[in-house]
């Protein structure tokens, strides 16, 4: 199953369709690793670990927390989320080697990179941090240097629905192992930006569809379309994973069943300190009727 971790909510970048409306103000996770820890010993079978936020690179203890992870939960594989740039010597900055090697040291086994445009200047409009194309590429190139399998998370806009082939292209060509398409939620800043990068649902399973038509020669994922495909590779087709196979863990410490309804407090399962949470997500799990509860 797959468990998400917010771990701060801090960025360098300021997207435009940021559910989390991260920003450059410091803040960090507010739960130990050991809650993390003490939740994880409570999942049976593989786990794949995202660490997400904001930024994760930002995160103060990020080798130390993926370290704890590493050395106390068996049959898991540490992922990150990531725009792939870091604050350094005061400036914003991609991955340097040494920094990967760090990482890779500390467990990390898989990226997904934020990509929106095959072209950089449309990439950097929606980031709003010139170079940001630039900086993820070379972060890119120094992670894989150390056997870090680098993905992309690609949200489809208006921006880039009509050329959204080119992203796998590119992605084909620089050694990128999966594509996900991902729904743009209108939750966050993305409910601000809409006019200009909202899409509809049907104009979403258009480029869907269009991808894979594609002979891609990597792999392509899609969430919140399970009538097309299942939301995660181990899952079924027309059921939804999320509270069952997915859950996600908010900066704050509160659990959602999917990244897509963490603004939704209806959905919320409860919080990863409390001494009942595993009791408690088992009978929300009771509550699932295998919906998409991202409609
Ligand atoms: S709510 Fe379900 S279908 Fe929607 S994105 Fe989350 S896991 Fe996928």
């Amino acid at each position: 199953m797959e468990i998400h971790f917010e771990i701060g909510n801090q960025c360098l970048l300021k997207c435009r369709h940021c559910s989390s409306m991260a920003s450059e103000l410091k803040e960090q996770k507010k739960y130990p690793d050991q809650d993390m820890i003490k939740l994880l010993k409570g999942v049976e079978g593989k786990k794949d670990i995202y660490l997400t936020g904001g930024e994760p690179l930002l995160y103060t203890n990020l080798d130390k927390t993926l370290n704890n992870l590493q050395m106390q939960i068996s049959d898991i594989r540490l992922g990150m989320f990531t725009t792939g740039i870091v604050w350094n010597s005061g400036e914003a900055r991609s991955i340097s080697e040494e920094y990967a090697r760090k990482l890779a040291d500390c467990g990390l086994k898989v990226c997904y990179f934020s990509l929106y445009s095959h072209l950089e200047k449309e990439h950097d409009w929606m980031t709003k941090l010139q170079g940001s194309y630039k900086m993820l590429n070379e972060s890119i190139s120094h992670l894989q240097a150390v056997g870090v399998e680098t993905r992309f998370n690609s949200v489809v806009t208006r921006k880039n629905m009509s050329c959204f082939n080119d992203i796998i292209e590119l992605a084909e060509n620089i050694g990128i192992t999966e594509v996900r398409i991902l729904k743009l939620i209108k939750h966050g800043r993305a409910k601000e930006c809409w006019e200009e990068i909202g899409v509809t649902e049907q104009y979403y399973k258009n480029v869907i569809r269009n991808a894979l038509k594609r002979k891609n020669k990597l792999r392509v994922t899609v969430s919140g379309a399970i009538d097309i495909l299942p939301c995660r590779n181990d899952c079924k087709r027309n059921i939804c994973p999320a509270g069952v196979e997915l859950i996600y863990v908010v900066n704050n410490g509160d659990i959602f069943p999917c990244a897509s309804v963490k603004k939704k407090a209806e959905f919320k399962i409860g919080n990863i300190g409390e001494i009942d949470i595993l009791k408690k997500w088992y009978l929300f799990q009771t509550e699932l009727d295998g919906e998409m509860l991202c409609q």
